[in-house]
């Protein structure tokens, strides 16, 4: 349910409503989408019905779908989303590339140098990452968030990470720029609940097994508890067809984008899991009016500790990145560069 206060009405009613919710079992959050006082009331263990006059200066309380924040007609206009200096949701074509894994400095800070030459804005890295088998890799937690930070340091480009348990959220919060939620994570609720009361950015990616409406049900979790800044990321579905690893639902971009105002970016490196498919998936996701894509580069691919078989060297990714350059300016969208590109694409000259 939302809560809509008069225009006019004053902190004390705002507090007395706030306060006689919560004895209701209702937590309360103000919807930073709208400039009149909305709040959101998020019922808990055991919530009592609400009457609206029982609320001082109360003009309305509306019953809320599960996608009513999210929902297109909510932001006419569509959101644009910060992160370290770039804006998604705009004319820009935001790209954020980076390896699967954190695996050490070196292959962090040698494989960031190359994608921000070749044009990429952000830096992808999980440090914690949501393996199918107990036995692989797991991440380098907080060692992996300090080298993104330093990576971060000395080459300008601003950094994204997957959070997988609520527990962490804060400690991710400290270091990334934004938050990754993964396929296997979309609904995890506990985590939902805590992003949404950071004050950072959130890439949602979709679930594997996921419809367009759960999806972005799990992002107005987000949204219900004061944070707006949320981005969708298609990264492909679960078919019956097993020659991709999953099948990239090009029509989930436009579909979203007529029906939420949240910005989408598309994932073909997850989507395909092959090398030799991602360029084609990410000249579909720039065409079919996506806002940006997250792809998967390595500086040395065939030793990726994970997801090897989709790993880009620095080359392919380059060549594509120039691929995709006329079908921008064709469709109308930029891409540029980060300010530091031209600086050299070796650790030895980091200057920045
Ligand atoms: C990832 O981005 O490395 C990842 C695990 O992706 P997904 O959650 O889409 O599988
Ligand atoms: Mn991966």
């Amino acid at each position: 349910m939302l809560v809509r206060m008069n225009a006019e009405a004053t902190a004390d009613q705002i507090g007395a409503m706030r306060k006689h919710l919560r004895s209701l079992g209702y937590e309360t959050r103000r919807v930073s989408i709208f400039d009149e006082p909305v709040y959101s009331a998020l019922p808990e263990d055991d919530a009592q019905p609400v009457k609206v006059d029982a609320i001082e200066g109360c003009a309305a309380l509306i019953p809320a779908s599960p996608t009513a924040l999210v929902s297109r007609a909510t932001r006419p206009q569509g959101t644009r989303v910060r992160v370290g200096g770039v804006e998604i949701g705009g004319d820009e074509f935001v790209v954020v590339a980076g390896p699967c894994s954190v695996e050490s400095l070196d292959q962090l800070l040698e494989t960031a140098l190359s994608v921000r030459a070749a044009g990429a804005h952000l830096l992808r890295g999980g440090a914690y990452k949501p393996r199918t088998s107990t036995y692989s890799f797991q991440g380098l937690a907080k060692k992996g968030l300090q080298m993104l930070a330093e990576v971060r340091e000395r080459t300008g480009l601003g950094i994204i990470t997957e959070v997988i348990g609520p527990e962490d959220v804060a400690l991710v919060a400290e270091y990334a720029d934004m938050l990754q939620v993964g396929a296997r994570n979309m609904q995890n609720f506990p985590l939902l609940k805590k992003l949404g009361k950071i004050g950072k950015p959130v890439l949602l990616k979709r679930g594997a097994g996921n419809t367009l409406d759960e999806w972005l049900s799990a992002a107005e979790y987000i949204v219900a508890r004061g944070n707006d800044q949320v981005v969708l990321c298609e990264r492909g579905i679960r078919t019956f067809e097993t020659y991709t690893r999953n099948t990239l639902d090009i029509s989930a971009v436009a579909a979203i984008h007529e029906l939420s105002h949240l910005p989408i970016m598309v994932d073909p490196s997850h989507a395909t899991g092959k090398r030799s498919l991602i360029e084609s998936g990410a000249r579909a996701a720039l065409a079919s009016g996506a806002d940006g894509m997250c792809v998967e580069v390595h500086v040395r691919p065939d030793e990726s500790v994970s997801d090897r078989d989709q790993a880009l060297s620095p080359e392919a990714f380059d060549r594509i990145m120039k691929g995709l350059r006329p079908i921008a300016s064709a469709i109308g969208r930029t891409m540029s560069h980060h300010p530091a590109w031209e600086l050299s694409a070796t650790p030895a000259a980091v200057t920045v």
